[in-house]
């Protein structure tokens, strides 16, 4: 690893909804810079520590922070800060006035913000983005996560009384390959994970976290993920969704369809008696449960194809999203009988940044 790369220590990944950054905090007394080189360090981190919330958007995950993790050499912290893609203009023309380029000016990116944004960051900021690619980025950033972190991976247990079920811990770097990840961001990447080293991209679907708020925002006027996901949680989807009792009666029992399932997502929208009566928080639970199923699903035939037993759920749609997660947890567990497993990792969208972090090391 290299240490020699001056600090601060930044991973970017700018994707198409959120922008995720990864700041390294060195330990003081691993500082060996000195005069102003330190005082502008101290800026930056003084700026970083002293706030949660940058702007109206821009935010630190101050419970995901990690401590005394070691990086090349060095040992430090790590921050965690998201904030929406829209402001990137807005967070160059703050990391100007604050002289951020002027320590360092190389930064290592991944996402494809990277490449759309490069010239932004050169012109107004004086600063150089290396780009590199995002689903490598991924992997080794849940590598790094997991081997550094404490109780990364976590699963839900209870699967048949959801309202029961809980996080668990699992034990995920003792026990790794193969699985599948997951990463569900705007859109969907479904990949097959055979070692440190060896991936590859399966699958996806555009029906993605992009999906479910651009849906939720057209059908209930919601502003927000957050909005829509409150919303969501008060709201009762099958008033939404055709359900196969509502076509059999009761189960499909030939099949095994118990009644309760879903024959046809929105199916109950082409009655405009069924129309008037549902609500906004019902539209958006149903749109929650249609793309989390879907993706469900579609993960299920991955894992089947390639005989892999677990799934990590990973991306930014899943933040405090425990409908989401439960949903999906239940589909894995239930549709292949038991044999799969659906984990998930507390850093869920940050796994792109940390990995490009990592760069800077290489
Ligand atoms: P990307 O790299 O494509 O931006 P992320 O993993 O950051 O992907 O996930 C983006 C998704 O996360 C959005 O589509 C949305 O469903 C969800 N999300 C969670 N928090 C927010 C937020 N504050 N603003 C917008 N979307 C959010």
């Amino acid at each position: 690893m290299n240490n020699k790369v001056r600090l601060p220590w930044f991973g970017l990944d700018i994707g198409g909804s959120l922008v995720k950054l990864v700041y390294f905090e060195p330990c003081s007394s691993q500082l060996n810079c000195k005069g102003q080189e330190k005082v502008g360090l101290e800026a930056i981190q003084d700026f970083i520590k002293s706030n949660i919330h940058y702007g109206e958007e821009g935010r630190r995950d101050e419970n995901l922070a990690m401590e005394h993790v070691m990086l090349g050499n060095r040992e430090g912290h790590l921050h965690f800060i998201r904030f929406p893609t829209d402001a990137v203009d807005t967070f160059l023309i703050v990391a100007k006035e604050m002289n951020a380029s002027v320590l360092n000016n190389k930064v290592c990116a991944t996402g494809g913000g990277a490449f759309k944004f490069e010239k932004d960051f050169r012109e107004v900021l004086g600063v150089q983005l290396l780009k590199y690619d995002e689903l490598e980025c991924l992997v080794h950033g849940i590598h790094f996560i997991n081997a550094h972190g404490v109780d990364e991976c976590f699963y839900w247990n209870n699967l048949h009384c959801l309202e029961k079920s809980v996080k668990v811990s699992y034990d995920f770097h003792n026990d790794a390959y193969p699985y599948i990840v997951v990463n569900i961001g705007s859109g969907v990447s479904i990949l097959l994970v055979e070692s440190g080293e060896k991936f590859s991209r399966i699958s996806g679907t555009s029906l993605g976290g992009g999906t479910f708020l651009g849906l939720c925002c057209l059908l209930t006027n919601c502003a927000s993920f957050e909005e829509a996901l409150s919303m969501a949680e008060e709201g009762d989807s099958t008033k939404v969704d055709k359900l196969v009792r509502d076509i059999y009666g009761g189960d499909y029992t030939k099949f095994g369809l118990p009644g309760d399932s879903i024959a046809s997502s929105f199916g109950k929208m082409t009655s405009e008696e069924n129309r008037s009566s549902v609500s906004d928080k019902d539209l958006a639970r149903a749109m929650l449960v249609t793309i989390t199923n879907n993706i469900g699903s579609i993960a299920r035939m991955c894992a089947v194809n390639h005989k892999v037993e677990r799934v990590v759920f990973v991306g930014n749609f899943l933040r405090g999203n425990t409908i989401a997660m439960k949903l999906l947890a239940f589909a894995m567990d239930y549709w292949s009988k038991g044999t799969m497993k659906a984990l998930f990792l507390k850093h869920e969208g940050y796994f792109g940044a940390s990995g490009a972090l990592l760069e800077l090391m290489t």
